[in-house]
């Protein structure tokens, strides 16, 4: 409850959002053409409103866990969740971006990383709210669809198969966004879909229900009617020649930096993967957060032809562990597509180096990089993204390197990743499936045994 009365105010929020427009070198790079439109995905702002500059370390902020943070800045700090400052320079940053985009995907984790005891259903709807307004008083005329986090909900990870206080809360603040079909669906299940425009149709994820700390939905082969439903909704996409782009908060395949880890039960991932093969001709990009960091996925057929491009996109809050290596810088990033079939065609991958922002006591939002540059490929589509991820598994691999360091946000470009680490990264770019990763782990294991 404590948390609540941290709350900012409506008067500070208009200050807030009123004060100077943040620079941005870089917008001349944002070629538009009217066979190509744009987008913003934004992931994991984890608000925690008790953060606040004090000489006392262990007060700071309650989502360090007492863990002391000796040196915090204006815009937030590794050992915290995002303080609301953070977030609303990401939001002015994206603002001021010339030619603005069409719609904002947002793929959850609002509330901060605390104890269950700090939080309560009326708290972690609140964070929501006030996360809604906050977008919606940037952006008033852009269309956003949003999906839900493990952390949208209280307590924790147990999204319930079923309709709760939390998916009505959002069906109502998301209304000014969504059809009455898609919240519809959302009220019963935390999941939808809506025509974003003709011809392209945003299918929303409650992939909560599949992840592995979920007890609500630990003994059900299909929680929420959620595979059913979304069979049903790519045929009829399918049948009426729609193009789909999948968001979700828990991402399918492994995770990039545990070994043979998915971040869904591994049963639940594997019926994923085969929907969305059966439908990859369909789905021209899939979007998740939840991991904080930047990392590609490519799926193949069972011919091992690449025919989906799948990223995760980093967080915004900069937070992590004591005892982590590493962490990330807070990042945005915008897409480029093709009008005509919505292929994607580039990423622009924007960051605020939070050590820098934090001296200067100035949000200093720019490009960390353009994939199509940083890489020399000629788009993001599957077959692009493939070629890549080939490149990486050379040894001492650039590439490799550059994408590791944006799989941090540029929080550091000495920590390196070999043996073990990047076997784990490169599986998990490719091999989806239980099959195929195990294969190329032990194929890469044989590999560097010899
Ligand atoms: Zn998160
Ligand atoms: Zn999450």
């Amino acid at each position: 409850m404590e948390l609540l009365l941290l709350y900012l105010t409506g008067s500070l929020l208009h200050q807030l959002t009123c004060s100077a427009p943040v620079q941005d070198s870089s917008t001349q790079i944002h070629l538009q053409t009217a066979t190509t439109g744009k987008f913003w995905h934004i992931s994991d702002l984890h608000l925690d409103p008790t953060y606040h500059i004090t000489t006392d370390p262990s007060k700071v902020c309650f989502s360090s866990k007492g863990f002391p943070v000796k040196n915090p800045g204006l815009f937030g700090d590794f050992l915290c969740d995002s303080p609301y400052q953070l977030i609303l320079s990401a939001f002015s940053h994206m603002k001021h971006v010339e030619q603005q985009p069409e719609f904002i995907i947002w793929t959850g984790d609002s509330p901060p990383h605390v104890p269950p005891e700090e939080l309560s259903t009326d708290a972690v709807i609140s964070v929501t709210s006030n996360m809604t307004h906050t977008i919606r008083q940037f952006f008033p005329q852009l269309p956003v669809y949003p999906a839900l986090g493990n952390h949208d909900y209280w307590p924790q990870d147990q999204l319930p198969a079923k309709t709760n206080a939390v998916y009505e809360a959002v069906a109502k603040l998301w209304a000014p966004w969504l059809s009455s079909e898609a919240l519809a669906t959302l009220r019963e299940g935390g999941f939808y879909s809506q025509l974003i425009k003709p011809g392209l149709r945003v299918v929303s994820l409650n992939t909560n229900f599949y992840y592995t700390p979920n007890k609500a939905t630990e003994n059900l082969t299909d929680p929420g009617g959620q595979f059913k439903w979304l069979q049903d909704t790519l045929e009829l996409s399918k049948q009426s020649l729609e193009k789909v782009y999948v968001i979700a908060h828990v991402p399918i395949g492994y995770l990039p930096y545990a070994k043979d880890t998915t971040a869904m039960r591994e049963h639940h991932n594997e019926k994923l993967v085969d929907i969305f093969r059966s439908y990859s001709s369909i789905i021209q990009g899939q979007f998740y957060g939840h991991t904080h960091r930047d990392s590609i996925m490519v799926l193949l057929d069972q011919q091992g032809k690449p025919v989906n491009s799948i990223f995760v996109t980093p967080a915004v809050t900069p937070i992590k562990s004591p005892g982590e290596p590493f962490s990330n810088n807070p990042g945005v990033r915008m897409y480029l597509f093709d009008t005509q079939d919505y292929g994607l065609q580039d990423l622009w991958q924007y960051y605020l180096n939070l050590t820098e922002a934090n001296k200067k006591e100035q949000p200093n939002w720019s490009l960390e990089y353009t994939m199509t540059e940083a890489f020399a490929i000629k788009d993001i589509q599957p077959q692009s993204l493939h070629e890549l991820a080939l490149k990486f598994e050379a040894p001492q691999s650039k590439d490799f390197q550059k994408y590791f360091t944006h799989f941090m946000v540029s929080y550091s470009d000495t920590i390196t990743c070999e043996g073990v680490c990047k076997m784990v990264q490169v599986c998990s770019v490719h091999y989806l499936d239980r099959d195929s990763y195990s294969q190329c782990m032990k194929k890469r294991r044989a590999g560097r045994l010899n």
